[in-house]
């Protein structure tokens, strides 16, 4: 690289993140786009995350954000990608809300590029198994799980849906990084066939997603998710049902730290105290670090002697 080389634009000039879902084909097809390049780069920010990480956790995120899309009220879904591979498990959460938070195992481990000059997530990722929860406020969250077919993701969730729920669903995530880190462009795409569509419009629609640029190139040239869903349906006939923000967002607070340092009990919590330094716990979803003093601690250690 020269000293002329075009450095990547700053992420501060990304639009907001947005979601947009509709319906096409009168019914037919569910259809979902996002544009997630904010929260990529901040989830990059935050955990201090390689490019190969980066990488696969904003798929992840992204995948989560249109999973998401499908929910109501304070419904919940996470995605597990429990890979065998150099990054561990890529574990994402999001809601109905467009919040999303999560996290890898190993945010350092990083590949060359695959053979297609890409970064390798697959490669990365390694073998496993893709898992499912939906937290729909019932007793039990329902939990789906299947092989990972590849580790790209995009491909292991379209599987997912296909062959778990039983929905024939095409799965398109991306995320591009520049030269320095950066995320320069991120987003995706999910159609899914509702019940009763026609052989013929699984044909269109096959066709038309192989012959759209990918997502990370559609975003990076400003397309907006409406604008995005508008190429690959055209036609079809797009009617959008609704459209709001996506943001990394992270539920944690010291309050809730608290309380799980008390549940770990009062001879814990006495051995903690006598550090001078106090402890650090550390969010795992959002890196965000809580301190707590020996005061604070001997204190928490008095609530649970009252528990
Ligand atoms: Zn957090």
């Amino acid at each position: 690289m020269t000293a002329s080389t075009a450095r990547s634009q700053p992420p501060a000039a990304a639009p907001q993140d947005v979601l947009t879902r509709g319906l096409a084909a009168g019914g037919q097809v569910r259809a979902i786009a996002a544009r997630t390049t904010a929260l990529t780069e901040e989830a990059r920010r935050r955990h201090g995350l390689s490019p190969t990480a980066t990488a696969a956790l904003g798929r992840a995120l992204t995948a989560v954000a249109m999973m998401g899309a499908l929910l109501k009220g304070d419904e919940r879904v996470m995605l597990q990608i429990l890979g065998e591979g150099p990054l561990g498990h890529v574990v994402a959460e999001g809601d109905a809300r467009g919040r999303v938070r999560g996290y890898v195992s190993h945010p350092d481990a990083h590949l060359p590029l695959n053979e297609n000059g890409k970064l390798d997530v697959g490669g990365a990722v390694g073998g496993g198994q893709l898992v499912v929860i939906r937290d729909l406020g019932l007793r039990e969250p329902y939990r789906g799980a299947v092989p990972l077919v590849s580790g790209e993701i995009a491909e292991d969730l379209a599987h997912y849906f296909t062959r778990s729920e039983q929905i024939p669903s095409a799965v398109a995530l991306g995320v591009l990084v520049g030269a320095d880190g950066q995320v320069l462009a991120a987003g995706g795409l999910l159609l899914q066939l509702m019940p009763g569509h026609t052989e013929e419009l699984a044909d269109v629609l096959t066709t038309r997603l192989s012959t759209v640029p990918p997502v990370t190139q559609l975003v990076q040239q400003g397309l907006t998710p409406a604008e995005l869903l508008q190429k690959v349906l055209q036609d079809l006939g797009l009617d959008v049902l609704a459209e709001y923000p996506l943001t990394f967002a992270c539920s944690c607070s010291k309050d809730r730290l608290a309380k799980a340092l008390i549940a770990l009990g009062k001879s814990e919590l006495d051995e903690l105290a006598g550090q001078p330094e106090g402890a650090e716990l550390i969010c795992r979803f959002c890196s965000t670090r809580y301190t707590f003093s020996p005061a604070e601690l001997r204190q928490l250690r008095d609530s649970a002697r009252q528990l």
